[in-house]
């Protein structure tokens, strides 16, 4: 990646610089993977990400968006994002969201409990609406990622248990104003390890096994999530994830049905290498380690503290031989450190430190604790 450094120098830090060329290369690179498959449709995981511009190019290349709240939903149709493309999860929907998505006309609710089931059934009945749902089945498959981020065994919160698989099927069908029309799974975030899918796509044929031995043959669409990761060591050598064997291992592993749909959703994988958090040195610190204090903090980019995640960390403005430091920010909490025993071009104040693939969960989980102010983004077109 190349920064407009020049530029950058001319703004107020900290602030978040995407990659607009990156992006919409990522998004060009998921649709060549897809063409071939005209039942694959592909669903921005809204969470990760809603800068307004990096949203625009996103629902401009025709991918549809997975949101989980009514806050996301209305962000998306704002951007752009045609309300039936638009699928719905979250364990806590509340009733002024069902009734949101309700009005938008959805393409589907990712039902995650019997009770949601009876809530959305019950506001779809007061609007004459029917509203088309698909269950969130909890597949009990483990995934190779942080303990904070896998959601698909059975301790985590999310999803229905298998066992009551058919009987909350059944039960929708008897109802008068939801439609059952699929499954929806979801394993976990940050996925490099690819059987894990092959784990799920095993698990997913079992289950329609299951119900084709019941007589359940109305499932027409499939869920598998997302999850897809990213290479937060070497961004640069990967810029692009691999999504030819991701998409792959779906078509290989995955018995699908006579003209069932396929749905992924996809987060990090999209926007995750396409956003920088850019900081500036305040002061450089010689204690028992050497410190770099920067102006960004966990306020701006709290998932090193949150999930120990690693960003690496670009010196944009120093040439000088390399120097270990920890690289932390100004925040009242011991937590707010970026990297420790970092090595990098010796820094001083000034010096434009770049936090790299922090496109995802990144700008979007920025704070004001301390009083700080929301960080700014840019876009590469801002410099054009
Ligand atoms: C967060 C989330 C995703 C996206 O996860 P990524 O790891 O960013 O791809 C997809 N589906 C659901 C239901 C989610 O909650």
């Amino acid at each position: 990646m190349t920064f407009p450094i020049e530029q950058f120098q001319k703004l107020q830090t900290p602030f978040y610089y995407y990659d607009t060329e990156l992006l919409d290369a990522t998004l060009r690179e998921i649709h060549s993977q897809i063409e071939a498959h005209p039942n694959y449709h592909v669903h921005y995981a809204v969470k990760a990400c809603t800068n307004a511009t990096v949203l625009r190019h996103i629902a401009q290349s025709g991918l549809g968006a997975d949101c989980v709240s009514g806050g996301e939903i209305r962000t998306c149709l704002e951007a752009g994002f045609p309300a039936d493309q638009v699928v719905y999860a979250g364990v806590g929907k509340s009733d002024w969201e069902i009734n949101l998505a309700l009005e938008a006309g959805i393409f589907c609710f990712n039902v995650e409990s019997i009770p949601e089931l009876e809530v959305i059934n019950q506001l779809a009945q007061q609007k004459g609406k029917v509203a088309r749902v698909a269950f969130r089945i909890n597949p009990n498959v483990g995934a190779h990622t942080h303990a904070n981020i896998t959601t698909g065994l059975s301790e985590n919160k999310f999803g229905i248990d298998m066992a009551d698989m058919e009987r909350v099927i059944v039960m929708a069908q008897d109802m008068t104003n939801v439609e059952f029309i699929g499954l929806h799974f979801h394993i976990g975030s940050q996925l490099l390890v690819m059987d894990d899918y092959v784990a799920l796509c095993h698990r997913i044929n079992e289950l329609q096994d299951r119900l084709e031995a019941q007589g359940i043959t109305s499932v027409a669409n499939v869920n598998v999530g997302g999850g897809l990761g990213i290479d937060y060591q070497e961004p640069d050598e990967h810029p692009i994830p691999n999504f030819k064997d991701y998409f792959a291992v779906f078509a290989q592993y995955l018995n699908l049905r006579d003209g069932q749909q396929l749905h992924f959703e996809l987060g990090r994988a999209v926007v995750g290498q396409c956003g920088n958090l850019v900081t500036r040195v305040l002061y450089v610190k010689l204690a028992h380690k050497q410190f770099a204090i920067v102006d960004a903090g966990m306020t701006e980019l709290i998932r090193p503290a949150l999930y120990d995640a690693y960003h690496k960390v670009d010196n944009l403005t120093s040439h000088e031989p390399e120097q270990v430091y920890d690289v932390v920010g100004p925040i009242c909490e011991s937590s707010d450190v970026f990297v420790k025993d970092y090595t990098m071009p010796a820094t001083r104040r000034g010096d434009l430190i770049a936090l790299r693939s922090a496109g995802a969960y990144g700008e979007i989980m920025a704070s004001c604790y301390n009083c700080r102010p929301l960080p700014k983004a840019y876009c590469t077109e801002d410099f054009k």
